[in-house]
């Protein structure tokens, strides 16, 4: 059992209105490290009464938050964040044990999702309006922004803590109340942070986490007229039954889908420096981020160069548990994605490809996975289309700027980009080519609470994080004052 310096963190019930919970009939599902598919402990299997009844209580709970001042909220919110840094090395010891990813990896995500908290506690009192100049002399116009109102959040298991606090950070800042609904796979961090929500002055009602099934709580949120907006990180298909779903109450949405991020190394770039910003963009999180890089093409002039490069790192990677001193790599997160992986790369190789490295399972089972490169990979291959959210560098070939804009941009996703070249000119032109929301330029990582993050064509609606973060969360309110 994981060895926790205060092990109240780790909750086994829901936390709905204020009050930790058992499901209504009293079922529960378990919860697994994926490291050895040993059980951890379970959690509620709540469905959509309960999830009524955490917006009920949301809803009930909103007009008293509303009324504070962002001062106030800011106040609490900061002992939150202060919180999640006190009690960094058990998150993160919570995180590895049912996510997987090293223990380095999970520290450094409890200070990403803290971040996320401190930021939008300031950015709350800067929610600016405006005054418009009137067409008429006797009235005068002002613009203010309100809280939306109750809002709903569903969220992945790649990134257990961050992707809750970048939708409650903004949300609570605003003077909303959130229910959550986590990943099947991680609901223990969601669980230890309302612990600490809780610890941290946050009212009964402003922020609940309800476990259970996907179907049932999501089709609650998304149909109850109580809940204002809907904030999802996931899957580009469920991003898309979510938004059909949540029409019949035209819900204001924000969501983060699918990526499948171009990674372009052309001939004048550093080449050590790419390979960094590779294996960063690449291989974090056992590839199983949505900003990874899943197609790397590569100029023909420095094709070979940088292949060799990349495979002596990827070499160096050490797969294993992630609690373990030295590990880089840790286990995917279940059988689904190591198969994903290994069609992938079957098809690939099917088409022509060769391995450069890995390539198959690792010897420590379950979900661990040999870090791969492969080489001489072509456009018709399944991975040029599809995110392959694991450890597997695919390297194409290309000739001209002309030929690799248009190969990043044949996708209908357009999250993530990056490219490295130290041409002036030619990044502005290949920054501005790129259909993607983000673009690192000579860079694999961008993320952080102070950028907005999100996306373009199918990879989603919104931005998180930044001032712009905030504006999810706010109304716009027009006042028109007359007879003056
Ligand atoms: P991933 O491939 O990352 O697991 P998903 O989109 O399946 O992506 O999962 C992201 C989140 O969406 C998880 O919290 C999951 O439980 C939830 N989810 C999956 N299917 C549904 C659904 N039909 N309705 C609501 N939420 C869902």
């Amino acid at each position: 059992m994981l060895q926790l310096k205060d092990p109240t963190l780790l909750r086994q019930q829901a936390y709905l209105g204020g009050q930790w919970c058992d499901a209504d009939d009293g079922a529960a599902f378990d919860v697994v490290n994926p490291a050895d598919g040993e059980r951890l402990g379970s959690v509620p299997e709540m469905g959509a009464t309960e999830t009524r009844r955490a917006i009920d209580a949301a809803n009930a709970a909103w007009p008293a938050w509303k009324k504070k001042t962002a001062k106030e909220r800011s106040a609490i919110l900061r002992r939150w964040h202060d919180l999640m840094l006190a009690n960094a090395d058990d998150l993160a010891l919570i995180m590895t044990a049912e996510q997987g990813k090293p223990l380095a990896e999970a520290k450094g995500e409890i200070n990403y999702a803290a971040s996320f908290i401190e930021w939008f506690a300031e950015e709350g009192k800067r929610t600016y309006g405006d005054t418009i100049p009137s067409p008429s002399p006797s009235s005068r116009i002002v613009v203010v922004k309100e809280a939306i109102g109750v809002c709903a959040a569903i969220t992945p298991w790649n990134f257990p803590a961050a992707m809750i606090t970048r939708k409650a950070g903004p949300a609570l800042a605003a003077g909303c109340p959130m229910v959550l609904k986590p990943a099947e796979a991680t609901p223990f961090s969601a669980l230890a942070l309302a612990v600490l929500a809780e610890r941290a002055g946050i009212p009964a009602g402003i922020f609940s986490v309800v476990t259970g099934s996907p179907k049932a709580i999501g089709g609650e949120m998304t149909s109850n007229p109580i809940v204002r907006k809907l904030s999802f990180t996931g899957s580009t298909a469920v991003g898309k039954l979510l938004m059909q779903q949540s029409a019949s109450t035209i819900k204001k949405l924000s969501l983060e889908l699918g990526g499948n991020a171009p990674f372009i190394v052309f001939d004048d770039a550093d080449l050590d420096a790419a390979v960094e910003g590779a294996m960063a963009s690449k291989y974090r999180n056992a590839g199983q981020t949505c900003v990874c890089a899943n197609r790397i093409y590569v100029q023909d002039g420095v094709y070979e160069a940088f292949a060799a490069k990349l495979v002596e790192a990827v070499r160096k990677l050490k797969v294993g548990d992630g609690m373990e001193n030295g590990t880089t790599t840790g286990p995917l997160i279940n059988e689904a994605a190591v198969q994903k992986v290994e069609l992938h790369i079957a098809d690939a190789l099917g088409k022509g490809a060769r391995v450069l490295t890995g390539g198959a399972r690792h010897a420590l089972g379950h979900g661990f996975f040999e870090p791969t490169v492969l080489a001489d990979v072509t456009p018709d291959m399944r991975v040029a289309r599809e995110e392959t959210f694991g450890p597997m560098a695919p390297l194409f070939r290309f000739r001209t700027d002309e030929e690799a804009v248009a190969l990043a941009n044949d996708t209908e996703f357009g999250l993530a980009s990056y490219f490295y070249s130290r041409d002036i000119g030619r990044i502005w032109r290949v920054a501005e080519g790129l259909e993607s929301g983000m673009v690192g330029i000579n860079t694999g990582l961008i993320s952080n609470e102070v950028a907005p993050f999100g996306g373009v064509k199918q990879s989603g609606l919104g931005r998180e994080g930044s001032h712009y973060g905030i504006d999810d969360y706010l109304a716009i309110k027009y006042l028109c004052m007359g007879g003056i």
